[in-house]
């Protein structure tokens, strides 16, 4: 859209040049047609369908449903168009046999390495042109977009240009015209088109918007010239000559006189068009009828989305892509563990979303979506201030023409009295940080302090024993281990540390099969972690939970991993179904139930599970990569008109990490995996979220790097 907004003015200026040079040429120089004709009708039919298909699909890729294939047409007829054009220019190069004014040679005379080459080389530089133009008169993206092409195009046509000076040798036999040779001044046009080119090169490293298209067009003009000296005094190389082939003179007295009319008009129409519609085509106003794709939440969901559908849709502006993130980087959040018990560091993993939304072709906006406007489009975005409470971005609305929900969630403390205030809920990165400050801060504390250590110093309380308890348990009895190492030795590690599992069901890991429990309490028992089962937690304090049988669990650090819920916002949010958990309802499309331009997906979408009693798709990192990758395909369906395909969450089972002491889990057919195996299993999803995010290039230098500085520092986080 954007690219023919760009061009859309000067278009139809441009077509009525065209007719003007064929009609002129036809009656001025009748020979030359009747000739050119014979010598081309099939690149010249080829011409013409592509000049009319191109003109069809111009006017025709308006509407949403046929866009992309009135594109492609577009594409396809103005290659086609500019290719036989090339092929033509070359043929005439190799020279056309003639006899007594007529055309003495084959149809397909021209099918030669010369006039090909020639045709790929127009089109080449037409596209070089092209770009040039879109930098000269876009801003922003498309500006960008314009620029990164310019010199591959640039080094294209050199090459070309380059084969098919190799390819005239070839036919220097049919070549009997001077060329160069009689006028050796002549030279000076490809001299001028070669630093045309340099120029072009200059322009786009300088960052100078008027000098690729200038240069290049300076490069046609030379181009155009050096031909002229090439083939004078000849009107078809190397037989017709202008004297001979021009019409008699009162046709072109005639056409003298209508000239004299038409060109003014014709001209100062066209000054005219160029001068209303000079200067840039504004970026607001050219990216304005592309399609709004907008993404809220750059977790392990969005952010996967933002990033394909920017690099497949935004990268070749068929969308328009932005995600809006309360945050400013994005981190795995089935990490958020590791990164609390300090065995991993934060900053190594952090993508920052500026940088990546840059690379990767959509658009990020920081702010938190508080509001939803259905009859209007428009999401509403809260004010986002920094530390020393100074606002960095107003509160604002954003249109869209499609948004998609992928706001997560966070911790259900189902309103028990004290988790707001004394316990962490381990579901941001923010949540993780403060933990791990606070279990180094109390493990110096307890290794300075002289007296004897309180009841609920270095003891730590996790409630809840699903995935997330149970890991983080297993993280913390090998980091505090490791931290203690590192010269903290007025601790004894056996003695004073206590962790304990606190869990209401009956058993550790109840999401689980029962052998996955028994496992892993006999692992903990070894490891001399505490469990409690069937307990429920009544009240947490400043120093420890209270149990809802009246036991007193000391603790100075108390964790909240019980239960999840959707963000609040999303109760009622104008009119849109939600459920007990807060999550909007969406259909087996992903589209919520009462807006079909709003869609949901990760853990904040109630979505059904096929084959399951009435059960919803669990809030897992795997449902969420696998609704990214389906919310692509889908997207570039509804972006051509076409129906939406269903999602089936494919359940590959469950993993459980058990920091370096274990890794079990039962995958796809209810296999048991343990050991190595299943910690590489455990890693690749980890390896799979990052290549969507980043390609195999970076995944793998990341993880090298990653691998060998892992040699030279500590190997839990210990500030
Ligand atoms: C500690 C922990 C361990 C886990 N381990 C596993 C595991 O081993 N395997 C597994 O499959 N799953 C695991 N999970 C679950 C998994 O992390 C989630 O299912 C997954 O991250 C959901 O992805 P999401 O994109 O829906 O949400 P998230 O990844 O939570 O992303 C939500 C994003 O939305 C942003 N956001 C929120 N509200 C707003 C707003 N109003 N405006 C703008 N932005 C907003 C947030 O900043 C965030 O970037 C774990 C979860 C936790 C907390």
């Amino acid at each position: 859209m954007e690219m023919t907004a760009a061009i859309s003015p000067y278009w139809h200026g441009n077509q009525t040049w065209l007719v003007i040079l064929g009609a002129s040429l036809f009656a001025a120089f009748p020979v030359v047609y009747a000739v050119f004709l014979a010598a081309f009708y099939i690149p010249v039919l080829l011409l013409l369908f592509g000049l009319i298909f191109r003109g069809v699909a111009f006017e025709f890729r308006h509407g949403d449903r046929t866009r992309m294939l009135w594109d492609r047409g577009f594409f396809l007829g103005s290659t086609i168009a500019t290719f036989v054009q090339g092929a033509a220019v070359g043929a005439m190069i190799g020279g056309i046999p003639v006899a007594n004014n007529q055309f003495a040679g084959g149809t397909l005379d021209w099918l030669r390495p010369l006039p090909l080459l020639a045709g790929i080389g127009l089109v080449l530089g037409y596209a070089l042109l092209g770009a040039g133009w879109l930098v000269l008169k876009s801003e922003g993206r498309l500006r960008e977009w314009g620029r990164r092409r310019i010199p591959w195009l640039a080094a294209a046509v050199l090459i070309v240009l380059c084969l098919a000076t190799i390819a005239a040798f070839g036919e220097r036999n049919r070549i009997e015209g001077q060329l160069f040779l009689g006028r050796t001044w002549g030279l000076i046009f490809p001299g001028i088109g070669l630093l045309a080119m340099f120029g072009v090169f200059a322009g786009v490293h300088s960052r100078r918007d008027a000098w690729p298209f200038a240069m290049t067009a300076v490069f046609f003009i030379s181009a155009f010239l050096s031909m002229a000296t090439m083939f004078w005094p000849y009107m078809i190389p190397y037989s017709v000559t202008i004297g001979s082939a021009a019409a008699p003179d009162a046709s072109l007295y005639f056409l003298f006189w209508g000239a004299l009319f038409v060109l003014p008009v014709v001209g100062a129409y066209t000054a005219g068009v160029y001068w209303l519609f000079r200067g840039k085509f504004p970026a607001a106003v050219a990216s304005a009828n592309l399609h709004r794709i907008l993404v809220i939440g750059g977790g392990a969901a969005g952010l996967e989305l933002a990033t394909r559908l920017g690099d497949q849709l935004g990268r070749r502006l068929l969308a328009d892509v932005t995600l809006i993130d309360r945050s400013r980087t994005h981190l795995w959040k089935p990490l958020l563990h590791e990164f609390a018990a300090g065995s991993m560091d934060q900053s190594v993993h952090e993508v920052d979303f500026i940088a990546h939304a840059h690379w990767h072709h959509f658009r990020y906006r920081i702010g938190e979506m508080i509001g939803l406007d259905r009859s209007k489009r428009e999401v509403q975005i809260a004010a986002t201030v920094d530390e020393d409470g100074q606002q960095v971005t107003p509160p604002r609305t954003l249109g869209y023409d499609t948004l998609i929900m992928a706001v997560g969630s966070h911790g259900n403390d189902f309103g028990t009295p004290g988790v707001g205030q004394h316990a962490i809920l381990l579901d941001t990165p923010i949540e993780a940080r403060r933990f791990h400050h606070r279990l180094v801060n109390a493990c110096i504390r307890a290794n300075a302090q002289s007296g004897p250590l309180r009841p609920e110093q270095l003891h730590v309380a996790i409630i809840g024993a699903g995935a997330t308890g149970t890991e983080l348990a297993a993280e913390l009895r090998y980091t505090t281990r490791q931290l203690i190492a590192y010269g903290l030795d007025r601790i004894d590690a056996e003695k004073n540390i206590r962790i304990v599992l606190i869990e209401a069901a009956d058993r550790i890991l109840p999401a689980l099969p029962p052998s996955f429990s028994d496992a892993t309490i006999k692992l903990f028992a070894e490891l001399g972690v505490q469990v409690r089962t069937s307990a429920r937690v009544a009240e947490v304090t400043s120093n420890g939970v209270k149990l809802a049988n009246g036991d007193f669990i000391p603790a100075e650090l108390v964790v909240w991993a019980a239960g999840v819920k959707a963000p609040d916002f999303l109760r009622n949010l104008d009119g849109l179904e939600s459920n007990r958990a807060n999550q909007l309802v969406v259909s087996a499309s992903l589209q919520t139930t009462r807006d079909n331009n709003i869609f949901a997906m990760g853990d904040c979408a109630a979505c059904p599970w096929f084959g399951t009693a009435g059960k919803i798709v669990p809030p897992r990192a795997q449902a969420a990569h696998q609704q990214a990758t389906h919310l692509v395909r889908q997207m570039k369906r509804r972006l051509a008109g076409r129906p939406l395909n269903s999602w089936r969450y494919r359940d590959f089972g469950s993993l459980v990490s058990l920091s370096e002491y274990s890794t079990v889990g039962n995958l796809i057919g209810g296999f048991w995996v343990q050991g190595l195996f299943a910690r590489t299993m455990y890693l690749s999803l980890y390896k799979m979220h990052e290549l969507a995010l980043h390609g195999l290039t970076k995944v793998t230098l990341d993880t090298t790097s990653r691998l060998m500085t892992r040699r030279t520092e500590p190997h839990v986080k210990l500030h």
